[in-house]
């Protein structure tokens, strides 16, 4: 109880503190004559003034009013999201708002793989020093995408970073049409290196990233070499940002992910079971995440709020009144007091459709707090072929 009476205090606290050093903010809270002095608690969450998803967008060029203080005069670089095409959200953090955003990250892959213990990991995603170069400027400051500020959690695994930069096809790229534009693809002589030495001294290994590439580049795999891995008991995966639909940030694959078709068929490449998989769920405009295990009750991944660092709401697509039963689908509003001391992110209207299972545990491993799954976006996500940033060839074997 002490607990939940700290986060609403907390909570209070940072709604007033955003309003004072965020005008944009405050003007939303006058205009809906938000009372400060209110006690919050689990009803009234819905009174909280909040941002929408399009605040954040780059073409609506409001970022920088959303950051509080001094933040601007101090900030390094902008976070760019990669989950969206064309228009990013942009997002000014300050070194102790990215240290609580790591750490949400970091607990999502211990609580729900087994980050600690494996030390091996395969990752479709290209090194630090390829995302270093991918950067924006805005207002003077560079902006890069969110990973470059996550990419750290990893620190001390043995990496194989799967995703390359390939000049020889970018410099095709430029001469043929006059873009510049880098080209990048999986390394599938690699991942087969790497997949051999792991099944062959029992490497206890994660392999991460987009459930998109994994899927393609795995799928290409298996219908060239027609063989399959045992694994059993030693190979984790995590999927997270999305992806299932088809697009993943700039690039659009064409292929939509079945999410249960990609367990069966992971299952089945790396004769692992379904209790390996976590996936995450997170977005550039706030420092929440959540993890999720497998279930075989909603065919889906389902998401588990942890009520310490934070609250969902998920509201009426049409009213956007907060929904109070479950079932019922609606979009995603994130509420924490935590790591928004940059910017108005305090709470936060997303535009991915949610469905709340449970509001106050997982009958599926006893887990505290709700439950929900993923199930759409408002706007659908489209990948514009021409001004993508990049172009995606899975790796032919
Ligand atoms: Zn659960």
């Amino acid at each position: 109880m002490r607990e939940e009476e700290k986060f609403f205090q907390n909570l209070s606290s940072t709604i007033r503190e955003t309003a004072k050093e965020c005008d944009l903010y405050r003007k939303i809270c006058e205009k809906v004559e938000y009372d400060f002095d209110k006690t919050l608690n689990e009803s009234n969450l819905g009174d909280i003034p909040y941002i929408p998803w399009s605040f954040f967008k780059q073409s609506n060029d409001k970022f920088k009013e959303l950051l509080r203080g001094n933040t601007f005069e101090n900030l390094e670089y902008w976070m760019e999201s990669s989950s969206t095409s064309g228009d990013p959200s942009i997002v000014g953090r300050l070194k102790s708002d990215i240290e609580v955003l790591m750490n949400s990250y970091n607990r999502v892959f211990t609580e729900f793989s087994e980050k600690e213990k494996v030390k091996n990991l395969i990752l479709f995603a290209p090194k630090k020093r390829f995302i270093n170069k991918i950067k924006h400027t805005f207002y003077g400051k560079n902006s890069y995408l969110l990973y470059k500020s996550i990419v750290d959690i990893w620190e001390g695994k043995n990496i194989h970073y799967l995703l390359q930069f390939f000049l020889g096809r970018t410099l095709w790229k430029i001469i043929t049409t006059f873009k510049i534009r880098a080209v990048v693809a999986i390394n599938g002589k690699k991942l087969e290196s790497e997949l051999g030495r792991v099944e062959k001294n029992n490497i206890p290994t994660i392999m991460a990233n987009s459930p998109l590439w994994m899927h393609k580049v795995l799928n290409d795999f298996y219908e060239k070499r027609k063989r399959t891995f045992d694994m059993s008991g030693h190979f984790y995966i995590i999927t997270g940002g999305g992806g299932w639909d088809g697009v993943k940030g700039r690039i659009k694959m064409g292929n939509k992910v079945d999410k249960s078709q990609f367990i069966q068929q992971m299952c089945t490449l790396f004769n692992i079971t379904k209790d390996k998989f976590c996936d995450n769920f997170a977005a550039t405009e706030s420092p929440l995440a959540f993890g999720a295990h497998w279930s075989d009750r909603y065919n889906d991944f389902v998401f588990h709020v942890d009520k310490k660092y934070g609250r969902i709401l998920a509201r009426d697509v049409n009213t956007l009144e907060p929904i109070k039963n479950t079932g019922q689908p609606g979009l995603l509003e994130l509420i924490t007091p935590y790591g928004v001391k940059s910017y108005a992110g305090v709470a936060v209207l997303l535009d991915d459709i949610i469905q709340v299972e449970n509001w106050n545990y997982c009958p599926e491993c006893g887990r505290e707090g709700p439950i929900f799954r993923v199930t759409g976006r408002l706007t659908p996500s489209i990948g514009k072929g021409c001004s993508s940033l990049f172009s995606l060839d899975a790796y032919k074997l």
